[in-house]
Protein backbone atom coordinates (compact mmCIF):
# COMPACT_ATOMS: atom_id res chain seq x y z
CA UNK A 1 0.00 0.00 0.00
CA UNK A 2 1.45 3.32 -0.95
CA UNK A 3 0.75 6.40 1.72
CA UNK A 4 1.83 10.23 1.40
CA UNK A 5 2.84 10.07 5.33
CA UNK A 6 2.74 6.98 7.49
CA UNK A 7 2.04 8.09 11.42
CA UNK A 8 3.16 5.65 14.11
CA UNK A 9 1.46 6.47 17.37
CA UNK A 10 -2.20 7.65 17.76
CA UNK A 11 -1.52 10.54 20.89
CA UNK A 12 -1.61 13.64 20.92
CA UNK A 13 1.91 14.18 19.13
CA UNK A 14 0.60 11.96 16.13
CA UNK A 15 -2.84 12.57 15.91
CA UNK A 16 -2.17 16.04 15.54
CA UNK A 17 0.21 15.93 12.98
CA UNK A 18 -2.14 13.18 10.97
CA UNK A 19 -5.11 16.29 11.12
CA UNK A 20 -2.71 18.89 9.76
CA UNK A 21 -1.61 16.74 7.20
CA UNK A 22 -5.10 15.35 5.80
CA UNK A 23 -6.29 19.16 5.99
CA UNK A 24 -3.53 20.10 3.58
CA UNK A 25 -4.62 17.32 1.50
CA UNK A 26 -1.80 14.34 2.07
CA UNK A 27 -2.97 10.91 2.11
CA UNK A 28 -2.49 9.77 5.72
CA UNK A 29 -2.16 6.71 7.37
CA UNK A 30 -1.92 6.39 11.18
CA UNK A 31 -1.21 2.86 12.42
CA UNK A 32 -1.56 2.53 16.62
CA UNK A 33 -0.41 -0.42 17.92
CA UNK A 34 -3.31 -1.17 20.66
CA UNK A 35 -6.02 1.55 20.63
CA UNK A 36 -6.63 5.76 20.55
CA UNK A 37 -5.88 6.34 23.82
CA UNK A 38 -4.06 3.39 24.97
CA UNK A 39 -0.96 5.52 25.61
CA UNK A 40 -0.25 8.28 27.68
CA UNK A 41 -2.81 10.92 25.78
CA UNK A 42 -5.30 8.80 27.04
CA UNK A 43 -3.95 8.39 30.77
CA UNK A 44 -2.85 11.39 31.67
CA UNK A 45 -3.55 14.03 34.59
CA UNK A 46 -4.44 16.83 32.09
CA UNK A 47 -2.64 19.30 33.62
CA UNK A 48 -1.75 22.13 30.72
CA UNK A 49 1.40 23.87 32.41
CA UNK A 50 3.36 26.86 31.51
CA UNK A 51 7.12 26.55 30.02
CA UNK A 52 9.29 23.57 30.11
CA UNK A 53 10.18 20.86 32.67
CA UNK A 54 13.56 22.80 33.31
CA UNK A 55 13.03 26.50 34.46
CA UNK A 56 13.98 29.56 32.58
CA UNK A 57 17.30 30.02 34.39
CA UNK A 58 18.38 26.91 33.71
CA UNK A 59 18.17 27.73 30.03
CA UNK A 60 19.38 31.33 30.34
CA UNK A 61 22.62 29.39 31.79
CA UNK A 62 22.85 26.46 29.63
CA UNK A 63 21.37 27.92 26.17
CA UNK A 64 21.72 31.65 26.98
CA UNK A 65 19.34 34.38 26.75
CA UNK A 66 17.93 34.38 23.38
CA UNK A 67 17.76 30.87 22.94
CA UNK A 68 15.55 30.52 26.69
CA UNK A 69 12.96 33.86 25.45
CA UNK A 70 12.36 31.70 22.72
CA UNK A 71 11.85 28.48 24.07
CA UNK A 72 9.22 30.24 26.70
CA UNK A 73 7.56 31.83 23.83
CA UNK A 74 7.23 28.67 21.68
CA UNK A 75 5.58 27.12 25.09
CA UNK A 76 3.46 30.47 25.31
CA UNK A 77 2.77 29.42 22.07
CA UNK A 78 1.70 25.55 22.18
CA UNK A 79 -0.68 26.79 25.17
CA UNK A 80 -2.28 29.20 23.25
CA UNK A 81 -2.66 26.92 20.39
CA UNK A 82 -4.15 23.92 22.33
CA UNK A 83 -7.23 26.24 23.69
CA UNK A 84 -7.57 27.96 20.60
CA UNK A 85 -7.27 24.74 18.21
CA UNK A 86 -10.06 23.03 20.28
CA UNK A 87 -12.44 25.66 20.46
CA UNK A 88 -12.28 26.37 16.66
CA UNK A 89 -12.53 22.78 16.12
CA UNK A 90 -15.26 22.85 17.87
CA UNK A 91 -14.35 20.27 20.81
CA UNK A 92 -14.96 20.47 24.11
CA UNK A 93 -11.76 19.88 26.22
CA UNK A 94 -13.68 21.27 29.89
CA UNK A 95 -10.41 23.66 29.76
CA UNK A 96 -10.22 25.62 33.00
CA UNK A 97 -7.59 28.10 33.92
CA UNK A 98 -5.80 28.25 37.22
CA UNK A 99 -2.90 25.52 38.13
CA UNK A 100 -1.04 25.86 41.24
CA UNK A 101 2.76 25.09 42.12
CA UNK A 102 2.99 24.03 45.32
CA UNK A 103 6.14 23.88 47.57
CA UNK A 104 6.41 20.47 49.82
CA UNK A 105 9.49 22.11 51.45
CA UNK A 106 10.65 25.95 52.61
CA UNK A 107 13.55 25.45 50.22
CA UNK A 108 11.53 24.58 47.40
CA UNK A 109 9.08 27.67 48.34
CA UNK A 110 12.44 30.00 47.67
CA UNK A 111 12.69 28.56 44.05
CA UNK A 112 9.45 28.78 43.15
CA UNK A 113 9.37 32.52 44.24
CA UNK A 114 13.07 32.87 42.42
CA UNK A 115 11.51 31.62 39.43
CA UNK A 116 8.13 33.90 39.64
CA UNK A 117 10.67 37.00 40.03
CA UNK A 118 12.64 36.11 36.86
CA UNK A 119 9.06 34.72 34.71
CA UNK A 120 8.04 38.27 35.66
CA UNK A 121 11.07 40.13 35.25
CA UNK A 122 11.98 38.93 31.78
CA UNK A 123 9.30 36.97 30.46
CA UNK A 124 6.13 39.10 30.88
CA UNK A 125 4.02 36.75 33.43
CA UNK A 126 3.56 39.33 36.40
CA UNK A 127 0.32 39.44 35.18
CA UNK A 128 -0.72 35.93 35.69
CA UNK A 129 1.17 34.40 38.69
CA UNK A 130 -0.39 34.88 42.00
CA UNK A 131 1.37 34.33 45.52
CA UNK A 132 -0.01 32.02 47.83
CA UNK A 133 1.04 32.05 51.47
CA UNK A 134 0.28 28.86 53.53
CA UNK A 135 -3.30 30.06 54.49
CA UNK A 136 -3.95 31.12 51.10
CA UNK A 137 -3.07 27.75 49.57
CA UNK A 138 -4.92 26.03 52.71
CA UNK A 139 -7.98 27.99 51.47
CA UNK A 140 -7.22 26.78 47.89
CA UNK A 141 -6.91 23.73 48.17
CA UNK A 142 -7.93 21.79 51.18
CA UNK A 143 -4.88 20.97 52.24
CA UNK A 144 -2.99 22.65 54.80
CA UNK A 145 0.37 20.21 54.16
CA UNK A 146 1.95 22.77 51.55
CA UNK A 147 4.35 25.80 52.57
CA UNK A 148 2.82 28.07 49.79
CA UNK A 149 2.80 28.27 46.40
CA UNK A 150 2.05 29.54 43.17
CA UNK A 151 -1.39 30.29 41.13
CA UNK A 152 -0.68 30.61 37.19
CA UNK A 153 -3.49 31.48 35.34
CA UNK A 154 -2.09 30.87 32.16
CA UNK A 155 -1.82 27.66 32.59
CA UNK A 156 -4.36 25.17 33.95
CA UNK A 157 -5.98 21.99 33.04
CA UNK A 158 -8.53 19.83 30.61
CA UNK A 159 -10.14 16.43 30.11
CA UNK A 160 -7.54 14.75 27.90
CA UNK A 161 -9.16 12.06 26.64
CA UNK A 162 -12.17 14.73 25.11
CA UNK A 163 -9.07 16.40 23.03
CA UNK A 164 -7.89 13.33 22.03
CA UNK A 165 -11.23 11.59 20.47
CA UNK A 166 -11.88 15.11 19.42
CA UNK A 167 -8.42 15.07 17.45
CA UNK A 168 -9.27 11.36 15.80
CA UNK A 169 -12.33 12.29 14.91
CA UNK A 170 -10.99 15.55 13.14
CA UNK A 171 -8.28 13.90 11.59
CA UNK A 172 -10.98 10.98 10.30
CA UNK A 173 -13.55 13.80 9.08
CA UNK A 174 -10.61 15.22 7.01
CA UNK A 175 -9.23 12.05 5.27
CA UNK A 176 -6.70 10.60 7.32
CA UNK A 177 -6.80 6.74 7.86
CA UNK A 178 -6.37 5.03 11.52
CA UNK A 179 -5.72 1.70 11.85
CA UNK A 180 -5.86 0.51 15.38
CA UNK A 181 -4.16 -2.71 16.88
CA UNK A 182 -1.74 -2.30 13.80
CA UNK A 183 1.62 -2.43 15.77
CA UNK A 184 5.10 -0.99 13.72
CA UNK A 185 7.43 -3.82 13.97
CA UNK A 186 10.24 -2.48 11.34
CA UNK A 187 11.04 0.88 9.45
CA UNK A 188 12.56 -1.10 6.49
CA UNK A 189 15.48 0.87 3.97
CA UNK A 190 14.37 3.91 1.79
CA UNK A 191 13.99 3.20 -2.01
CA UNK A 192 12.18 5.50 -4.71
CA UNK A 193 11.77 7.71 -2.32
CA UNK A 194 9.65 5.93 0.22
CA UNK A 195 10.36 4.40 3.42
CA UNK A 196 8.52 0.65 3.94
CA UNK A 197 6.87 0.34 7.46
CA UNK A 198 5.89 -3.05 8.24
CA UNK A 199 2.92 -4.11 10.47
CA UNK A 200 2.40 -7.01 13.07
CA UNK A 201 -0.15 -8.32 10.52
CA UNK A 202 2.68 -8.31 7.87
CA UNK A 203 1.01 -5.16 5.95
CA UNK A 204 3.33 -2.82 4.30
CA UNK A 205 2.94 0.83 3.92
CA UNK A 206 5.20 2.53 1.60
CA UNK A 207 5.46 6.17 2.45
CA UNK A 208 7.01 9.08 1.34
CA UNK A 209 7.46 10.53 5.19
CA UNK A 210 7.34 8.51 8.19
CA UNK A 211 6.17 10.82 11.79
CA UNK A 212 7.71 7.85 14.64
CA UNK A 213 5.42 9.20 17.51
CA UNK A 214 5.49 6.33 19.65
CA UNK A 215 6.79 8.56 22.65
CA UNK A 216 7.33 6.00 25.77
CA UNK A 217 5.36 3.26 24.19
CA UNK A 218 8.41 3.02 21.01
CA UNK A 219 10.01 -0.89 21.59
CA UNK A 220 12.40 -1.95 18.82
CA UNK A 221 11.50 -0.12 16.34
CA UNK A 222 13.20 3.16 16.37
CA UNK A 223 16.67 2.70 17.75
CA UNK A 224 17.71 6.28 18.22
CA UNK A 225 14.38 7.51 19.87
CA UNK A 226 14.59 4.31 22.14
CA UNK A 227 18.03 5.24 23.11
CA UNK A 228 17.16 8.80 24.32
CA UNK A 229 13.43 8.36 25.63
CA UNK A 230 12.80 5.95 28.91
CA UNK A 231 9.68 4.94 30.06
CA UNK A 232 8.59 6.32 33.45
CA UNK A 233 5.94 4.95 35.45
CA UNK A 234 2.99 7.31 36.74
CA UNK A 235 0.13 5.87 38.12
CA UNK A 236 -3.33 8.01 38.92
CA UNK A 237 -6.70 7.30 40.74
CA UNK A 238 -9.81 9.05 39.94
CA UNK A 239 -12.09 9.83 43.26
CA UNK A 240 -16.08 9.72 43.14
CA UNK A 241 -17.40 13.00 42.78
CA UNK A 242 -16.62 14.88 45.82
CA UNK A 243 -18.69 16.88 48.46
CA UNK A 244 -18.41 20.71 47.63
CA UNK A 245 -18.14 21.18 51.79
CA UNK A 246 -14.86 19.50 51.79
CA UNK A 247 -13.86 22.45 49.61
CA UNK A 248 -11.44 20.33 48.13
CA UNK A 249 -9.73 22.55 45.25
CA UNK A 250 -12.68 25.13 45.48
CA UNK A 251 -10.10 27.67 44.20
CA UNK A 252 -7.95 26.08 41.61
CA UNK A 253 -8.49 23.57 38.60
CA UNK A 254 -5.32 21.70 39.42
CA UNK A 255 -2.31 21.49 41.09
CA UNK A 256 1.46 20.06 41.14
CA UNK A 257 3.99 20.22 43.52
CA UNK A 258 7.63 20.81 44.16
CA UNK A 259 8.90 16.75 44.82
CA UNK A 260 11.11 14.54 42.19
CA UNK A 261 8.74 12.35 42.54
CA UNK A 262 5.89 14.62 42.10
CA UNK A 263 2.09 14.80 42.54
CA UNK A 264 -0.32 16.30 40.88
CA UNK A 265 -3.87 16.61 40.52
CA UNK A 266 -7.02 18.58 39.33
CA UNK A 267 -10.90 18.98 39.96
CA UNK A 268 -12.92 17.34 37.20
CA UNK A 269 -15.76 18.90 35.66
CA UNK A 270 -17.93 16.41 37.50
CA UNK A 271 -16.40 17.60 40.87
CA UNK A 272 -13.62 14.25 41.34
CA UNK A 273 -10.29 14.80 42.38
CA UNK A 274 -7.71 13.09 40.18
CA UNK A 275 -4.73 12.49 41.57
CA UNK A 276 -1.48 11.33 40.48
CA UNK A 277 1.51 10.00 42.65
CA UNK A 278 4.56 7.78 42.46
CA UNK A 279 6.45 6.48 40.13
CA UNK A 280 8.31 3.34 39.17
CA UNK A 281 11.75 3.10 37.40
CA UNK A 282 11.55 -0.41 37.06
CA UNK A 283 8.69 -1.99 34.06
CA UNK A 284 5.79 -3.33 35.49
CA UNK A 285 3.01 -1.98 36.78
CA UNK A 286 2.20 -2.40 40.74
CA UNK A 287 -0.97 -5.17 41.12
CA UNK A 288 -2.84 -2.36 43.19
CA UNK A 289 -2.54 0.68 41.65
CA UNK A 290 -5.01 2.15 43.82
CA UNK A 291 -3.14 1.17 46.55
CA UNK A 292 0.02 2.22 45.66
CA UNK A 293 -1.44 6.20 44.95
CA UNK A 294 -3.93 5.84 47.87
CA UNK A 295 -0.97 6.27 50.30
CA UNK A 296 -0.16 9.60 48.91
CA UNK A 297 -2.94 10.95 48.46
CA UNK A 298 -4.00 10.50 52.01
CA UNK A 299 -0.65 11.90 52.76
CA UNK A 300 -1.26 15.55 50.56
CA UNK A 301 -5.40 15.21 51.31
CA UNK A 302 -5.94 14.34 54.77
CA UNK A 303 -9.49 14.80 54.34
CA UNK A 304 -9.95 11.95 51.27
CA UNK A 305 -7.97 9.12 52.87
CA UNK A 306 -10.72 6.59 52.76
CA UNK A 307 -12.49 8.26 49.94
CA UNK A 308 -14.13 5.78 47.37
CA UNK A 309 -11.94 5.66 44.53
CA UNK A 310 -13.39 4.43 41.19
CA UNK A 311 -10.94 4.45 38.81
CA UNK A 312 -6.82 4.03 39.08
CA UNK A 313 -4.52 3.50 35.54
CA UNK A 314 -1.15 3.68 34.87
CA UNK A 315 0.65 5.32 32.13
CA UNK A 316 4.45 5.17 30.92
CA UNK A 317 6.18 8.82 30.60
CA UNK A 318 8.47 9.42 27.90
CA UNK A 319 11.78 11.78 29.88
CA UNK A 320 14.88 12.29 28.01
CA UNK A 321 17.84 12.97 29.91
CA UNK A 322 17.91 17.04 30.23
CA UNK A 323 13.56 16.96 30.46
CA UNK A 324 13.48 18.59 27.30
CA UNK A 325 11.45 17.00 24.31
CA UNK A 326 13.13 15.55 20.77
CA UNK A 327 12.25 16.59 17.74
CA UNK A 328 14.40 15.63 14.29
CA UNK A 329 14.28 14.35 11.20
CA UNK A 330 16.76 11.51 11.75
CA UNK A 331 17.13 10.25 8.29
CA UNK A 332 15.60 11.45 5.01
CA UNK A 333 11.91 11.41 5.72
CA UNK A 334 11.74 10.12 8.93
CA UNK A 335 10.63 12.39 11.94
CA UNK A 336 10.82 12.04 15.27
CA UNK A 337 8.37 13.74 17.89
CA UNK A 338 9.02 12.67 21.71
CA UNK A 339 9.79 13.19 25.39
CA UNK A 340 8.12 15.95 26.77
CA UNK A 341 9.09 15.02 30.17
CA UNK A 342 5.77 15.21 31.51
CA UNK A 343 4.53 18.24 29.83
CA UNK A 344 3.10 16.89 26.77
CA UNK A 345 -0.76 17.98 27.25
CA UNK A 346 0.45 21.17 25.95
CA UNK A 347 3.72 20.41 24.12
CA UNK A 348 2.70 16.98 22.08
CA UNK A 349 -0.10 18.24 20.16
CA UNK A 350 1.73 21.61 19.36
CA UNK A 351 5.10 19.50 18.21
CA UNK A 352 2.66 17.41 16.33
CA UNK A 353 1.80 20.34 14.05
CA UNK A 354 5.47 21.48 14.15
CA UNK A 355 6.00 17.71 12.51
CA UNK A 356 3.38 18.41 10.14
CA UNK A 357 4.50 21.23 8.83
CA UNK A 358 8.06 20.23 8.49
CA UNK A 359 6.58 17.84 5.86
CA UNK A 360 4.28 19.81 4.33
CA UNK A 361 7.08 22.98 4.30
CA UNK A 362 9.82 20.53 3.89
CA UNK A 363 11.51 22.58 6.34
CA UNK A 364 13.50 20.10 8.68
CA UNK A 365 13.95 22.11 12.25
CA UNK A 366 16.39 24.48 11.74
CA UNK A 367 15.21 26.90 14.84
CA UNK A 368 16.10 26.61 18.67
CA UNK A 369 14.25 22.90 19.21
CA UNK A 370 16.17 21.38 16.16
CA UNK A 371 18.71 22.12 18.26
CA UNK A 372 17.87 21.26 21.84
CA UNK A 373 20.77 18.95 23.28
CA UNK A 374 18.90 15.83 23.82
CA UNK A 375 21.66 13.37 24.66
CA UNK A 376 21.40 9.55 24.42
CA UNK A 377 20.91 8.00 28.18
CA UNK A 378 23.76 6.69 29.59
CA UNK A 379 24.47 2.44 29.28
CA UNK A 380 22.34 1.27 26.04
CA UNK A 381 19.42 -0.09 25.97
CA UNK A 382 20.28 -2.73 28.55
CA UNK A 383 22.42 -0.60 31.26
CA UNK A 384 19.92 2.54 30.96
CA UNK A 385 17.41 0.85 33.80
CA UNK A 386 20.02 -0.16 36.72
CA UNK A 387 22.11 3.27 35.95
CA UNK A 388 18.33 5.48 36.01
CA UNK A 389 17.00 3.83 38.89
CA UNK A 390 20.01 4.34 41.18
CA UNK A 391 20.17 7.94 40.27
CA UNK A 392 16.21 8.16 40.32
CA UNK A 393 15.33 6.61 43.27
CA UNK A 394 18.57 9.04 44.93
CA UNK A 395 15.96 12.36 44.12
CA UNK A 396 12.80 10.33 45.70
CA UNK A 397 14.79 9.41 48.98
CA UNK A 398 15.64 13.48 48.58
CA UNK A 399 12.22 14.09 48.61
CA UNK A 400 11.27 11.93 51.44
CA UNK A 401 13.53 13.53 52.99
CA UNK A 402 12.54 17.08 52.64
C1 LIG B 1 0.01 8.92 34.06
C2 LIG B 1 0.49 10.09 33.25
C3 LIG B 1 0.20 11.39 33.67
C4 LIG B 1 0.62 12.49 32.91
N1 LIG B 1 0.20 13.73 33.28
C5 LIG B 1 0.54 14.81 32.52
C6 LIG B 1 0.03 16.09 32.83
O1 LIG B 1 -0.77 16.26 33.76
N2 LIG B 1 0.43 17.13 32.06
C7 LIG B 1 1.28 16.97 31.00
O2 LIG B 1 1.62 17.97 30.34
N3 LIG B 1 1.74 15.74 30.64
C8 LIG B 1 1.37 14.66 31.37
N4 LIG B 1 1.79 13.41 30.99
C9 LIG B 1 2.61 13.27 29.76
C10 LIG B 1 1.75 13.33 28.48
O3 LIG B 1 0.59 12.55 28.63
C11 LIG B 1 2.58 12.84 27.28
O4 LIG B 1 3.74 13.66 27.19
C12 LIG B 1 1.85 12.91 25.95
O5 LIG B 1 0.57 12.36 26.05
C13 LIG B 1 2.66 12.17 24.87
O6 LIG B 1 1.87 12.10 23.71
P1 LIG B 1 2.36 11.26 22.46
O7 LIG B 1 1.30 11.34 21.43
O8 LIG B 1 3.72 11.71 22.06
O9 LIG B 1 2.51 9.77 23.00
P2 LIG B 1 1.38 8.74 23.49
O10 LIG B 1 0.14 9.42 23.87
O11 LIG B 1 2.02 7.86 24.49
O12 LIG B 1 1.04 7.94 22.18
C14 LIG B 1 1.97 7.04 21.62
C15 LIG B 1 1.15 5.97 20.91
O13 LIG B 1 2.05 5.25 20.06
C16 LIG B 1 1.62 3.93 20.05
N5 LIG B 1 2.76 3.11 19.60
C17 LIG B 1 3.96 2.93 20.22
N6 LIG B 1 4.75 2.11 19.50
C18 LIG B 1 4.05 1.80 18.39
C19 LIG B 1 4.32 0.97 17.26
N7 LIG B 1 5.47 0.28 17.13
N8 LIG B 1 3.36 0.85 16.30
C20 LIG B 1 2.19 1.54 16.39
N9 LIG B 1 1.87 2.30 17.45
C21 LIG B 1 2.78 2.44 18.44
C22 LIG B 1 1.19 3.65 21.48
O14 LIG B 1 0.32 2.54 21.56
C23 LIG B 1 0.52 4.97 21.84
O15 LIG B 1 -0.88 4.93 21.63
C24 LIG B 1 1.40 12.30 31.73
C25 LIG B 1 1.69 10.99 31.31
C26 LIG B 1 1.25 9.91 32.05
C27 LIG B 1 1.56 8.52 31.59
Amino acid sequence: MLADVVVIGAGFTGLSAALDLALAGHKVIVLEAAEVGAGASGRNGGLVCSGWRQDQAWFEKTLGLEAAQALWQIAEDAKADLVGRASSLGIDIDWAPGLLSLAHARSTLAWLDDDAALLSARYGQGGVLTRLDRADVAEATGTSVYHGGWRDDGAGRIQPLKLLYGLADTATAAGATIHERSRVVSLGGRSAGRTAVTTDCGAEVRALDVLVCGDAYLEGVCAPAEARVMPIGSFVVATEPLDPALGIMAGASGGMDTRFVVNYFQKTADGRLIFGGGEKYTPGWPGDIAGFVRGNLGKVFPALKDVHLTHAWAGAVGITPQRLPWLREISPGVLVSAGYSGQGVALAPYFGRLLAQAVINRSGFADVLGKLPVPAFPGGRLLRWPLLTAALNWYALRDRLA
